[in-house]
């Protein structure tokens, strides 16, 4: 049964669980283009702060942090669209979207130290693939999704395609293990085949102006607020009551942890961001290693489980988040008073901060890369006061040079790891001796959750077939062809839910179809045979 559109907003009520990317961008569309009141918009966020995934903060004496910090590009057409109606904190004339066009412009990617091996940069003019592994590429992108079924990539590729140059940059851009969903990857090689060509220098790549929580969600809730929309802070959604027949599905009561109750009446909608790969999360400090977390601990999966097992149309947590093992990474954020270390990567790279993106030492067993973003990457950051962000895939293995894993590790002790990779251990004695260095890290248990493999169906359609008035959202809500691990993918399921629950003029922003322009398709097929 087709659902019948809602065409009476201004007497509607919507209830958004989670403040992500993918609750503000819902809460803008109902009011912009479903027509419903800002104050009619509740956004039900179990954290204290908005923005889910897309945080960053902290200040000097404490240390700053950032979970992780997105790459975007040209073609992440819902998500730009979306911050073209948000104005700038920095001079409200000026859109987000227009704001990090022109950041972007005078900060343009150029990685010149893209892969290291024994601390020097490695030559990645060639991919270094052979003919078979070309051949597999391209068969992958013909075949049909579903016959992947739930494969993963290392059921595709041989052994040696793991030690390509083509999959240590894809692998530390992207965050794909070998074990990753083969149905994702696929996704990826036709959605982004207009960036293979300059994939070795990060081409192509474009970022905000400072970390997303300043430069997104901070002038997201600020538009939000004034247009009357409220933030309950504190509030974790434990379960949802539904009424269930075979054609229809309505929501009915939502649980609240501190045992509060919202009856949904007959003009009242619910949104819920099902699954998140940021929950969970811990900080360590210089002198403590962080601690892996679990589902105990999280808000989303614990509901999403919950109401999955009512009805099988709301999906399959499981594969996403039952094997915390394979899913789990650790980021860390370096704070410095002092610039030896930025002054020292910038010789070394030939990149100035904010253009360099990703340099990733090939010989590390924890798979490190670390980034330096435009300086400053926070609004209050003091000039004297440099921050870069670094990561590894790989949290279980030693270092090379710290015997410990990653995950055992303290902030003073991976950037120890850091240094003896790139050779400078001499050159930053001094300056951590003088007490000038913070590092913070993060364990992020669920953070490649969305790239395990899955099957159609795990992820639950954003409006279910017979809901009525409630919708998935994010990155484990099935938007047909678009890449996960994406702030466009939220946005692209915010639309969906709103323009499909909601009488609108609006249509769902159609992709950037690259695969099918032959400029592309002839670029992609040169890079990955020279
Ligand atoms: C390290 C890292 C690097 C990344 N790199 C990139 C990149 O380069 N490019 C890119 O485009 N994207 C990147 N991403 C991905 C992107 O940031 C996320 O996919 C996106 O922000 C997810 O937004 P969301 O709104 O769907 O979910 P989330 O941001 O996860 O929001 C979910 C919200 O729901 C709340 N919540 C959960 N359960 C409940 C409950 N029961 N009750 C109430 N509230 C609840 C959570 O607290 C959270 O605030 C990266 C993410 C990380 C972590």
């Amino acid at each position: 049964m087709k659902t019948e559109k809602f065409n009476n907003p201004t007497q509607a009520k919507v209830y958004l669980i989670g403040s992500g990317i993918a609750g503000l961008a819902s809460a803008l569309y109902l009011i912009k283009d479903a027509g419903v009141p800002g104050e009619n918009i509740h956004i039900l966020e179990k954290d204290k702060i908005a923005g889910g995934a897309t945080d960053g903060a902290g200040e000097t004496e404490k240390g700053f942090v950032v979970r992780g910090g997105r790459m975007h590009e040209m073609h992440y057409e819902c998500y730009w669209e979306l911050l073209s109606h948000i104005p700038s904190l920095e001079d409200p004339n000026v859109s987000v979207r227009d704001e990090s066009y022109e950041f972007n412009e005078r900060f343009v990617s150029n990685g010149q130290a893209r892969l290291l091996k024994d601390g020097k940069k490695m030559d990645v003019s060639s991919y270094g693939l052979s003919f078979k592994q070309q051949a597999d590429f391209l068969k992958l992108t013909y075949v049909s999704e579903k016959s992947l079924g739930n494969d993963r990539i290392e059921d595709w590729f041989d052994q040696s395609f793991f030690d390509t140059n083509f999959w240590y940059i894809w692998t530390s851009m992207f965050a794909f293990q070998k074990w990753s969903s083969l149905a994702e990857m696929r996704r990826y090689m036709k959605r982004f085949i207009h960036l293979v060509d300059g994939l070795y220098k990060l081409g192509g790549v474009m970022r905000t102006k400072y970390n997303q929580y300043d430069s997104v969600v901070r002038p997201m809730k600020k538009y939000l607020e004034e247009k009357g929309v409220r933030f309950d802070f504190g509030k974790e959604v434990v379960d949802i009551d539904f009424n269930l027949s075979a054609d229809k599905k309505t929501a009915t009561v939502l649980h609240m942890k501190d045992k509060s109750e919202i009856v949904l009446g007959k003009n009242d909608f619910v949104f819920f961001t099902n699954g998140s790969i940021t929950e969970s999360t811990d900080n360590g400090t210089w002198n403590t290693p962080a601690e892996l977390k679990g589902i105990a601990a999280s808000g989303s999966w614990k509901l999403w489980k919950k109401i999955a097992a009512k009805d099988s149309a709301f999906g399959n947590p499981s594969p996403f988040c039952d094997n915390i093992e394979l899913q789990k990474w650790y980021s860390f954020t370096a704070t410095m008073k002092d610039n030896t270390f930025l002054k020292y990567m910038e010789n070394f790279s030939g990149n100035v901060d904010g253009t360099g993106g990703l340099v990733t030492m090939t010989d590390s067993n924890w798979l490190m890369s670390v980034v330096i973003a435009r300086q400053p990457h926070f609004p209050q950051q003091p000039d004297d006061v440099k921050i870069f962000w670094g990561y590894g895939l790989y949290p279980d293995r030693k270092g090379n040079y710290i015997n410990k894993t990653m995950a055992e590790c303290t902030g003073a002790e991976m950037l120890e790891e850091l240094y003896y990779h790139l050779k400078i251990q001499d050159l930053m004695k001094p300056i951590t001796a003088a007490g000038k260095v913070n590092c913070i890290p993060v364990a992020m248990p669920f953070v490649d959750s969305l790239f395990m493999p899955r099957k159609i169906g795990d992820r639950p359609d954003v409006v279910v077939k017979g809901a009525t008035n409630f919708a998935f959202l994010g990155q484990f809500a099935e938007a047909p062809k678009d890449c996960v691990f994406t702030v466009e993918y939220s946005v692209r399921t915010a639309q969906m839910a709103v323009y499909g629950l909601f009488e609108t003029d609006k249509k769902v922003h159609p992709m950037y179809d690259s695969a099918h322009n032959p400029k592309y398709l002839l670029g992609a097929l040169k890079a990955i045979s020279r």
